[in-house]
């Protein structure tokens, strides 16, 4: 977690600051530690196009298909733009150029409306129509004799891949290909993309769009990848094979380093490896405070691959396991057996420890290739047809999903959570599915768990902690969203870089929803978990614990230090601070009492 700088405090800047060659980029700190290594910049070839013919009564839905992915490269381009502007000098005036050409390909009745019809009089599928079509535009514009015209030729590929890398939606090839040591450079990475980085391989990752709490930021934390987002001007800025450090603690590139700043960030690498060996020492302390309140430390994974890492740092459970890299970087649904497999391992793997798995959150940024048919992309996708909404909709998906986690259940203790709950009924007809699917399982012979998992709700909509008491009524527990809670609080999209310093969890309205929360878990007498990003932040530990939780699950990596922090701190004090911040109502003035308070308090080590 980036606990040097406040959330959202990172302003995109372009400054290709010159010293002897080496040149400074500067965004979001979205993952600290240091990264140095060699940069690939990912580019927009290579993409494995399928051909399939399309049936007649099919045609319409594919064009619609065609036509949303259209619409999301011209979001995507104009973004581009947007920060293209903030760039100085003739290379944004060049960028600016190119852009609004790549803009009006996009608008192009002749290009698009040329591989619509494509679609419709050879009945093929809409990634095929693009590449024969962006082949034949292509074909045309380099036999001509004009050099720039020729040169448009590139341009009119280049819209076209893009075209199809929303069709696609998985957005490039795997990075197995990479050098150990690489630093990824890319316009975007997806979660999807993140699920493939193998940190063994790739030592961090930079690009240019995304906000500070996306989960391609959650998933660069919880593989302990330094990485920066929201980056103006690195494509064309970084060529691939030049020397990065990735400074993911203080959000800068630095491209082809100075021999003293390379020494200086080795130096702090090894800093860093020790104060990280350090603090396994913590391993098997309890994460108690000095005035002797025990706090629960879980982990949140994100694959399965985490669970020994979990151990190693001594997580007492999983406080949400994330299911969705089950459904990424692939075509097909996973079946109820693939599931079970999957998640009887994490429950093994967790030796009795109790394992909290939510339920399906697709939708909103994080897509998946293999619901394909199952969803439609809506205009407002974080309001659209996600999570527990498509779970509730599309019932073999669900039925599938518990019918794993049952089996799971019989494993070990298991959890089941429910993302973006927003009302009583959601969660009475997920149980009543869970019962259903629990006598069906039991009528086949199947071992499943006895008694049936606690259910559990993620309060992240704000009309969900407003009505927390109500949910407290059918709900087994609560874990705290405090991602999602805070973006839609807000009205601040999570993903995006453009208001990235707007999004603060320590606004007044996100407190108050979060205290709110607390106090109808408390009188309900219903366990409360806070598993968003604040968690993780030992920033916020002290604020958090003395609203009255005390269960938090986070990524595993920050976990050693939070439990430092716990292990500092005073709760009767905490308790007296978060009572004078509720009663403020200026956000600076939330972080200055907090950021005093913990200046105050006491390493653990
Ligand atoms: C959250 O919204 O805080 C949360 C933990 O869920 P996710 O980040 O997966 O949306
Ligand atoms: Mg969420």
């Amino acid at each position: 977690m980036k606990t040097e700088k406040p959330a959202g405090t990172a302003e995109p800047r372009a400054s290709p600051a010159s010293d002897q060659g080496q040149r400074v980029f500067e965004g979001l700190a979205v993952s600290p530690g240091v990264a140095i290594g060699t940069a690939y910049v990912r580019e927009s070839g290579d993409l494995q196009v399928v051909e399939y013919q399309v049936a007649a009564g099919k045609i319409e839905a594919e064009v619609q298909r065609f036509q949303e992915a259209v619409a999301r490269s011209q979001r995507q381009v104009g973004k581009l733009q947007s920060k293209a502007k903030r760039i100085h000098g003739t290379a944004a005036e060049e960028l600016g150029f190119l852009l609004e050409a790549h803009i009006q390909m996009l608008k192009s009745t002749s290009l698009i409306g040329g591989i619509k019809r494509r679609i419709e009089s050879d009945c093929c599928n809409a990634e095929a129509a693009v590449m024969a079509e962006i082949g034949e535009v292509a074909k045309n514009f380099a036999a001509m004799d004009d050099a720039y015209l020729r040169s448009r030729g590139q341009e009119v590929r280049e819209v076209g891949l893009r075209i199809v890398r929303n069709l696609i939606r998985t957005t490039y090839s795997s990075f197995g290909h990479l050098a150990p040591g690489s630093i990824v450079i890319a316009e975007e990475i997806t979660p999807a993309d993140t699920a493939l980085m193998d940190p063994q391989q790739i030592a961090g990752f930079a690009s240019v769009l995304g906000g500070a709490e996306s989960h391609t930021a959650i998933m660069a934390r919880s593989l302990g990848l330094p990485a920066v987002i929201g980056v103006t001007g690195l494509i064309g800025g970084i060529n691939t094979g030049d020397t990065v450090i990735i400074d993911g603690s203080g959000g800068r590139i630095i491209v082809e380093p100075t021999a003293k700043c390379l020494s200086e960030y080795e130096a702090e690498q090894r800093a860093l490896a020790r104060e990280t060996k350090s603090l396994t020492r913590l391993r098997d302390v309890a994460a108690v405070t000095r005035d002797g309140v025990e706090v629960v430390l879980q982990a949140n994974l994100e694959l399965p691959r985490e669970v020994g890492q979990a151990m190693a740092v001594g997580a007492q459970g999983v406080g949400l396991l994330r299911t969705e890299f089950m459904f990424m970087n692939r075509e097909d649904l996973p079946g109820e057996d693939e599931q079970y497999q999957a998640l009887a391992e994490i429950v093994t793997g967790m030796a009795g420890r109790p394992v909290t798995v939510r339920t399906l959150d697709i939708g909103g940024e994080k897509i998946s290739s293999a619901l394909g048919e199952h969803m439609v992309e809506s205009l407002n996708p974080a309001l659209g047809l996600r999570a527990i909404r498509l779970s509730l909709r599309e019932r073999k998906l669900l039925d599938a999903q518990l019918a794993a986690m049952l089996r799971a259940g019989a494993h070990g203790p298991l959890r089941i959570l429910l993302p973006m709950i927003s009302t009583v009924s959601e969660v009475q007809d997920v149980r009543q599915a869970m019962v259903a699917t629990a006598k069906r399982l039991r009528r086949r012979g199947v071992e499943i768990a006895d008694p049936l998992p606690p259910l559990g709700v993620m309060i992240e909509i704000p009309g969900a902690a407003l009505a927390a008491d109500a949910l407290a009524n059918v709900a087994d527990f609560f874990a705290i969203g405090s991602n999602d809670l805070t973006m839609y609080t807000l009205a601040i999209d999570r993903g995006e870089e453009q208001v990235a310093h707007l999004y603060n969890p320590l606004h007044p309205a996100v407190l108050r929803l979060i205290q709110f929360s607390i106090q109808a878990a408390l009188r309900a007498r219903i366990p409360i978990s806070v598993c968003g990003e604040i968690a993780g932040d030992p920033r916020f530990t002290a604020l958090i614990l003395g609203l009255g939780v005390r269960e938090l699950s986070m990524t595993v990596n920050a976990l050693p230090r939070v439990k430092n922090r716990i292990l500092g701190l005073d709760m009767q004090a905490a308790t007296r601070r978060a009572e004078v911040i509720m009663d403020q109502y200026d956000s600076g003035r939330i972080a200055a009492l907090l950021d005093d308070f913990n200046e105050l308090g006491v390493g653990g080590l």
